[in-house]
């Protein structure tokens, strides 16, 4: 077996012991005598499957009881309508736009009502947070939208707007489960698990109770209401089974290593590795403003279009598989998600160096 450092930003790298665990199970889950794939979600064994997911989910997120648990699916992408259809009461709602990501939810709530650009950091391509402390929110407006995190542009909220008492909608795709969040703070949170936690397809939303109602925007087809998945806890039609085992598999691993507070300590320490580098190198530049900088996803070039891509062949042939930019910005990004070990930034820091050396 040979297993490349995989530096994809999603989907991603996973826990060897997760995967070994899951192959272990494949062709007889727990004396079932069939693979989780292959089994009735109505079953007791899948029954047990989802509820200790939600249940280990909650603990490690410390989730209040007065928030819902929800396993969905279409990706990331259908939750850029499914909350406008769900929340945009007032047909307004406020997006701050720090990338594609953002940008995507906001034209997608502008089929729905009128959302709003509060702040933007498309002047700098991205590269920073933009000031949230006194953002032009208005009363009617029913939400307050970010992405937490920003996948190809490699920042993140350090702090999290103020919202001036509106709910507070969070895209955490790619920094799910990096590090503690306090969910009290957030009317909803989700995320597409094929970064951090398990295989595409399947989405966590977490959601306070009082919001999931049925009063939602006419003509919201009945799977795309959080009531609907919420009165059904999450099967009201065959959920992705396979994807919600491995997410569960995903939490205990990471119960099992600390927790959260553990998880970040580890995160820092790994991306401290990488950026501690860019920051000395003369060949490679971090391309982010060092206050927004993403523990999750680190962006770098040269300045050099050829040295880049000459960059990316040799570490792909050197087992550093997927450090090519987003196909919009070029340049380089290593994802460091929970499951890189911090050997696989040591060696690509390693190679870098000797890159750097080689090409200068
Ligand atoms: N939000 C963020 C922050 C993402 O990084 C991505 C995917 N890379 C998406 C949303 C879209 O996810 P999906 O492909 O699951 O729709």
């Amino acid at each position: 077996m040979s297993r490349v450092y995989n530096f994809s930003a999603g989907p991603a790298v996973l826990p060897v012991e997760v995967l070994q665990e899951a192959a272990d199970e494949m062709l007889d889950y727990r004396g079932t005598g069939m693979s989780v794939m292959e089994m009735s979600h109505r079953s007791k064994a899948f029954d047990n499957i989802i509820k200790e997911a939600e249940a280990d989910l909650r603990k490690l997120m410390n989730i209040p009881d007065n928030y819902k648990v929800l396993f969905l699916q279409g990706g990331a992408s259908q939750q850029f309508a499914m909350i406008p259809m769900n929340f945009m009461k007032n047909r307004k709602a406020g997006y701050i736009l720090t990338g594609q990501w953002a940008k995507k939810a906001f034209s997608e709530a502008k089929i729905f009502g009128e959302a709003v650009e509060l702040a933007s950091s498309a002047d700098k391509t991205f590269t920073y947070i933009p000031d949230c402390s006194d953002l032009p929110i208005t009363d009617d407006m029913d939400y307050v939208y970010i992405c937490e995190n920003n996948t190809i542009y490699g920042t993140k909220y350090h702090t999290l707007p103020n919202t001036k008492g509106k709910l507070l909608i969070a895209d955490q795709s790619s920094c799910f489960l990096s590090e503690p969040v306090d969910v009290t703070k957030y009317g909803m949170i989700y995320a597409g698990v094929q970064k951090n936690v398990g295989p595409a397809g399947t989405v966590i939303a977490i959601i306070r109770e009082d919001l999931i109602t049925d009063d939602v925007l006419p003509g919201t087809p009945t799977m795309l209401k959080y009531k609907t998945q919420a009165d059904n806890d999450s099967l009201y039609n065959t959920p992705p089974c396979y994807g919600i085992y491995i997410c569960g598999k995903v939490f205990k691993w990471l119960l099992k290593t600390g927790g959260l507070e553990e998880r970040k300590k580890i995160n820092e320490a790994k991306a401290k590795i990488l950026y501690d580098f860019l920051d000395q190198s003369k060949m490679f530049k971090g391309t982010v403003e060092k206050e927004s900088r993403s523990i999750m996803n680190v962006p770098f070039v040269t300045g050099d279009k050829d040295l880049d891509a000459k960059f990316v062949a040799e570490a792909k042939a050197a087992g550093f598989e997927n450090l090519k930019g987003h196909r919009t910005v070029g340049g380089m990004r290593a994802s460091i998600y929970n499951a890189m070990p911090t050997e696989g930034v040591v060696a690509l820091v390693d190679f870098m160096k000797k890159f750097e050396a080689e090409n200068t």
